[in-house]
């Protein structure tokens, strides 16, 4: 672990999409990201990544937020809903557009195929939209490199992966991209540790952070867990949604996910959890992702 990370208060972060209920891979992205803040006496947010409206299922945050209660995993802070922000991404796209680093696109997906579905550098609408995009101009050559805390170094040209990348839809709603790096941002978050099905988007939000001039904050991605068909289990498949009633065996199993030894008897969730933030070794983190009916393989190499 870098040198910095004794200095500067840690300020992690679960920010669930209301998409379906929290199931064995959310507990284990919301264990690991608190554990990783509470360890070194840090804060730990929650922030409802409801910002694509037409995905989010009503009724659904509640639901997640009311999981994390049962989980004992309370957040410092109010809860942060991205539905609230609007306001936050249109000054840091207006920041892009004065920059010239963000341009309006009349593209369609059509006008796209002939490009792989990727755009670069130039528009090749054929008409022009009443509703166009706004992209995040990225040339290929645009490399983005970071060191991952699990995964070691990882590198990205942008350009070439993934060309200028959507910051605002074409059907008006911000993208992820976007929203995540101007609140990551302005929750002031040093740790982002999360699942590495988001692995492939930290190189986007890395380079956006360098055009809106915000600061990087350490990545670490977490296993995946897969179904037994080697799936990655989705919220919005409702795969395996986590009892709220049975709180302390959803921990069990995200503890024993994140290849850690076992704590023994605890009485409830905050015995564990507080048994838990004292033994918790990032270093057992395993690197590979885990089949639900297989056990963790490789260990991570933190600290
Ligand atoms: N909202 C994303 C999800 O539910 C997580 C985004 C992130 O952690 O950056 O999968």
């Amino acid at each position: 672990m870098i040198a910095a990370d004794r200095v500067t208060p840690v300020v992690g972060r679960f920010a669930p999409s209301p998409t379906g209920p929290l199931h064995a891979g959310s507990v284990l992205a919301a264990l690991g990201s608190w554990l990783m803040a509470r360890r070194r006496g840090g804060l730990w947010h929650v922030r409802i990544e409801d910002v694509d409206r037409v995905r989010a299922v009503p009724g659904m945050a509640e639901r997640q937020l009311a999981t994390l209660q049962a989980l004992g995993l309370h957040a410092d802070g109010p809860i942060v809903r991205q539905s609230d922000r609007d306001a936050h991404y249109q000054q840091a796209l207006d920041r892009l557009l004065e920059t010239g680093d963000a341009f309006v696109c009349h593209c369609s997906r059509r006008d796209l195929e002939a490009s792989h579905g990727r755009h670069q550098g130039r528009c090749v609408a054929v008409r022009r939209r009443p509703d166009p995009a706004i992209r995040l101009r990225v040339p290929v050559g645009t490399r983005v490199a970071f060191e991952d805390r699990l995964r070691g170094r990882i590198e990205q040209d942008v350009g070439e992966a993934v060309g200028d990348f959507v910051l605002r839809r074409a059907d008006g709603l911000w993208a992820y991209q976007l929203a995540v790096v101007v609140d990551d941002a302005a929750q002031q978050v040093t740790h982002v540790v999360r699942g590495a099905d988001l692995l492939d988007s930290t190189p986007r939000q890395i380079l956006l952070q360098r055009r809106l001039g915000l600061p990087t904050p350490a990545y670490a991605h977490l296993p995946l867990l897969l179904d037994a068909d080697g799936r990655k289990l989705s919220k919005s498949d409702a795969a395996s949604p986590v009892e709220p009633a049975l709180p302390l065996r959803a921990l069990e199993r995200a503890w024993q996910q994140l290849g850690q030894a076992a704590l023994g008897d605890v009485a409830d969730v905050r015995a564990f959890l507080e048994r838990a933030c004292a033994c918790f070794d990032p270093g057992r983190i395993p690197r590979d992702d885990i089949r639900l009916c297989g056990a963790p393989q490789a260990r991570g190499t933190f600290d």
